[in-house]
């Protein structure tokens, strides 16, 4: 057994290396870095390494699709790029969280993508024009790292709230959390049989866990600081850690223990990458380089392969290739220079040199403890068996040097005898498949079963469906008056603002009351679980005998849905384009992003969110230009500002230099958090109402902007500013995006129930 050796290194990277990913075939490797470039290298000596940029910030995590035509990368930028890997560059965005994208995975159908993000959850979309599937919830931090499983049905997570979690992918459902009370884990990994995730964690160790028995099975303590980055050798029997203590180590999981530790980085080394064939495997730090190293070591066929029933390539004794894989007698050399890497290997005839490479603790499996027994110098290791790299792929029964406990009786296609491996015959192989294909046709059953229970639950929910919607015009004003449920302030003379601050605050909306000369205006009317007007009346800002009107800036839930308790007595307007939804409860139109977890409190006994919809109200269609008389000269005017919705508007109060902006504007942090990508919004639009309106407020007195969520304006400018950064962000999108491309990924975000910034 060689020893790795350094083959290659990169330094163009302007600051930390963060992630590392190689071509399926490998010819290249990709690189992220916090400088926000990828870098994509060559493995040929004569060709030039392609710079990507196209993130306005740091690049957290990048991969190479299944294929190796894609490269998707995530962003401190919020944003997900899914490149091509050539020399121009190109590549499509799309804005995937509310925070910060700690990484990108691809399943391994190259069908499926998935993000994690600071914003606590994960994502999953689909890579052809990137439509949200589904998200991730659960985690109550930063979710650091999450991968598919190698078959694509699990995934797994780890999160700065202490818990790696292992999710089904069919459900939606987290199956177990693991919890790590000495700190997190930065970066997770499924083992290549699927059957163990490895961790890197804050507290310096590295671990294995068995998701099947659902217990740590191996616990490495041998770094001295946090570890950031860990990988799988594509054969299952090695992993890769890289540690903020500088170096790289590598284990050797079926011995349970430290062979290599590795020395070339000069500071942190933050990221670790097999190549698909594990022959070779890239590092990279803090000191802004990447190495790349020919593994050397490995001396089993890759677990993918030995899996491939088609293969025969290692059943063949004569093969050449399979000779690659007879491991000679393992050379022990503590030091060994090579270009600037300096490598010291610790050879399994030799005593470990220093007290932090004495081997990999054990845990006991058999007798439930979750202490680590601590061996010392020198100690035999007993290990666990980890998985079917047993069952389907290579043991070492008779190795002078490995102590094999094993929890299950192995099934052998390839054994390993007097230290050379000999592999076993075809019908051998097929033996050790038949329990294989056992287990697949149960899991094949099993999976019929839940699909026949889950249609019938479904056709349960249906019938209740439609029962609630025929008794729905009742239960909504039988909705009772909760005293609580609003609260209202004085914000100028005649204006008045109401919130239902026990809703969800990122989809709760301003509600506006304006008392004119002869008559008074609302402008939108919140979620309707309450009756807005009897609190009015209750707080004696409206009165019965005068007239009041009721404008709603567009047709959404949040801004129409408590309309229907004006309609007896008031007019209720709406512009021509959204009319209709509102006129009829569309859901479409009125999108209903309502979740019980957006309830802090319950609106009146026996609510249910998932009952919730806008009814069909009564109202009246307006146009751009519209008047609303209030009384002598008072009036205000309704200016159609398309885009959020097709009929969104604004109104203009000349009288009190005033601007009601709905959901066109509101004050968040950048301009490209306007919402343009839910089912009613056009990009196009929205940018030709942006233009318009910038133009329209340097030509207007305005001096407060009363905006459908959020704070109060009192500089039109920072408004300006905010359409501005609005239609600046639309440049560096693809033409497609301007064409409202983004709408693909409005059907996620219903199931994920809110639709601004937020963190639920
Ligand atoms: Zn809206």
């Amino acid at each position: 057994m060689e020893d790795p050796k350094l083959e290659k290194h990169f330094k163009s990277h302007r600051s930390t290396v963060t992630s590392l990913s190689f071509s399926p075939n490998t010819k290249q490797l990709v690189s992220g870095s916090l400088d926000a470039c990828l870098f994509l290298w060559p493995f040929k000596p004569q060709v030039r390494a392609y710079r990507f940029v196209g993130h306005n910030d740091a690049v957290h995590s990048v991969c190479f699709s299944p294929s190796g035509h894609l490269i998707a990368s995530g962003s401190k930028d919020k944003k997900v790029r899914l490149w091509i890997p050539s020399v121009k560059g190109e590549s499509t965005v799309f804005k995937a969280h509310t925070a910060a994208v700690r990484c990108v995975d691809f399943a391994s159908d190259g069908q499926s993508l998935l993000s994690s993000s600071e914003d606590k959850t994960i994502k999953i979309w689909t890579v052809h024009r990137q439509k949200f599937q589904f998200s991730l919830n659960q985690h109550s931090n930063w979710v650091r790292c999450a991968k598919f499983s190698p078959d694509g049905r699990l995934i797994v997570s780890c999160s700065d709230d202490k818990t790696v979690k292992i999710w089904d992918r069919n459900t939606n459902e987290c199956m177990h959390t693991f919890y790590e009370p000495h700190g997190f884990l930065n970066d997770v990994a499924f083992h290549p049989s699927g059957t163990c995730i490895g961790g890197g964690c804050t507290d310096a160790s590295v671990k294995i866990w068995d998701i099947r028995t659902r217990k740590l099975i191996q616990h490495y303590a041998n770094h001295v600081a946090s570890v950031n980055s860990v990988a799988f050798h594509p054969n299952g029997n090695y992993l890769l850690s890289a540690s903020s203590d500088a170096t790289l180590k590598i284990f050797d999981l079926l011995e349970g223990r430290l062979i290599y530790t590795l020395h070339g980085h000069q500071g942190p080394a933050t990221s670790v990458a097999f190549s698909k064939q594990g022959d070779f495997f890239a590092s990279g730090g803090q000191d802004q380089q990447v190495l790349v190293w020919k593994t050397n070591f490995e001396s089993a066929p890759s677990f993918a392969e030995s899996t491939n029933t088609t293969s025969n390539k290692y059943t063949n004794g004569n093969d050449t290739s399979s000779n690659d894989y007879i491991p000679s007698t393992r050379v022990s050399s503590s030091t060994n220079q090579q270009k600037k890497a300096q490598i010291s290997s610790l050879g399994e005839k030799s005593q470990p040199e220093t007290s932090d490479e004495r081997g990999a603790r054990k845990i006991d499996v058999f007798n439930g403890k979750s202490a680590y027994p601590t061996y010392g110098d020198g100690d035999r290791l007993e290990i666990t068996n980890i998985g079917p790299a047993y069952e389907n792929g290579i043991s070492r029964s008779n190795s002078a040097s490995a102590c094999l406990v094993n929890s299950e009786p192995m099934t052998n296609a390839i054994s390993k005898n007097n230290n050379r491996t000999t592999y076993g015959t075809q019908s051998n192989v097929n033996q050790a498949y038949a329990p294989q294909l056992t287990n697949t046709l149960e899991h094949i059953v099993q999976q019929l079963d839940i699909l026949t229970k889950t249609v019938a639950i479904l056709e349960t929910r249906l019938t209740m469906t439609e029962i609630i919607q025929l008794i729905l015009g009742q239960s909504y004003m039988a909705a009772t008056d909760n005293p609580e449920w609003f609260s209202t302030k004085q914000v100028d003379n005649n204006l008045f603002l109401t919130n239902e601050n026990h809703f969800f605050e990122g989809n709760r909306a301003n509600i506006w009351l304006i008392r004119g000369v002869a008559r008074d205006l609302i402008i939108d009317c919140g979620l309707g679980v309450c009756n807005l007007k009897k609190h009015f009346e209750n707080l004696n800002i409206l009165d019965k005998d005068r007239e009041c009107l009721v404008l709603c800036t567009h047709s959404h839930f949040d801004h129409c849905g408590g309309a229907k308790h004006f309609e007896n007595d008031s007019q209720i307007l709406i512009h021509r384009d959204d009319y209709q939804g509102l006129r009829d409860g569309r859901q479409k139109d009125t999108l209903n992003y309502v979740r019980s977890a957006h309830f802090d409190q319950a609106p009146y006994r026996n609510f249910s969110a998932r009952e919730y919809r806008v009814p069909a109200t009564k109202c009246e269609s307006i146009l751009d230009g519209h008047r609303i008389d209030l009384g002598a000269d008072d009036e205000i005017i309704v200016s159609h500002v398309p885009g959020h919705t097709a009929g969104s508007v604004v109104c203009y109060y000349p009288k009190t230099k005033s601007l009601f902006t709905g959901d066109f504007v509101y004050d968040c942090v950048h301009g490209d958090e306007l919402i343009d990508w839910v089912p009613t919004s056009s990009v196009r639009d929205y940018l030709r109402s942006a233009n318009r309106m910038i133009d329209w407020l340097e030509e207007h007195d305005i001096e407060k902007i009363y905006p459908g969520h959020s704070r109060i304006f009192t500089d039109k400018k920072r408004v300006q500013d905010i359409l501005r950064e609005y239609i600046d962000s639309k440049d560096d999108c693809c033409s497609k995006a301007k064409g409202s491309c983004m709408q693909t990924m409005v059907s996620g975000f219903f199931k994920m129930g809110c639709f601004r910034c937020c963190q639920c």
